[in-house]
């Protein structure tokens, strides 16, 4: 590939952007991402969260993840058990924390009845998984304290 150089069009330091810069999608002078979306924050935010409440999120439910995060409208079509349901509802319960309203539509009310009683087990999940690790802080807070106090005596 011929070098070119885009003259200020750098968009993060604003001075020249050159090819291998794009290429790597970095910043040279200043060492930071040329293609940063802010969203991509919410992102990991959203993966780690998926893990809590459903488990290891597959490639294309953090691609789905990507793309709602960032706006974008589109179709998820996959397989039966590829986990369509489980990604919306996962997203769901994410943004419903973060104020935002998703609906989401079932043909039939069982299936409603259903989505329901998943997100409510996510729910319980993720609450679980807080209380375990605030009780894991306060347990090691605790022994500090005792260490703490049985120093001074
Ligand atoms: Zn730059």
């Amino acid at each position: 590939m011929i070098p070119v150089v885009y003259s200020n069009l750098c968009p993060v330091c604003g001075g020249d952007l050159e090819s291998k810069e794009i290429e790597e999608c970095v910043c040279f002078r200043k060492k930071k991402k040329l293609c940063h979306y802010p969203e991509d924050f919410l992102l990991e935010e959203f993966i780690e969260f998926f893990r809590k409440c459903v488990g290891e999120p597959r490639a294309i439910q953090k691609m789905w993840a990507k793309r709602i995060l960032r706006r974008e409208s589109f179709a998820a079509t996959a397989p039966t058990g590829v986990g369509k349901t489980s990604f919306g509802l996962a997203m769901s319960l994410f943004l419903a924390l973060r104020g935002k309203r998703c609906y989401i539509v079932f043909p039939t009310s069982l299936l409603v009845i259903q989505a329901a009683e998943t997100v409510k087990s996510m729910w319980r999940r993720l609450v679980f998984r807080l209380m375990k690790s605030s009780s894991a802080t306060i347990t090691a807070d605790s022994r500090k304290v005792r260490r703490k106090t049985s120093c001074r005596t």
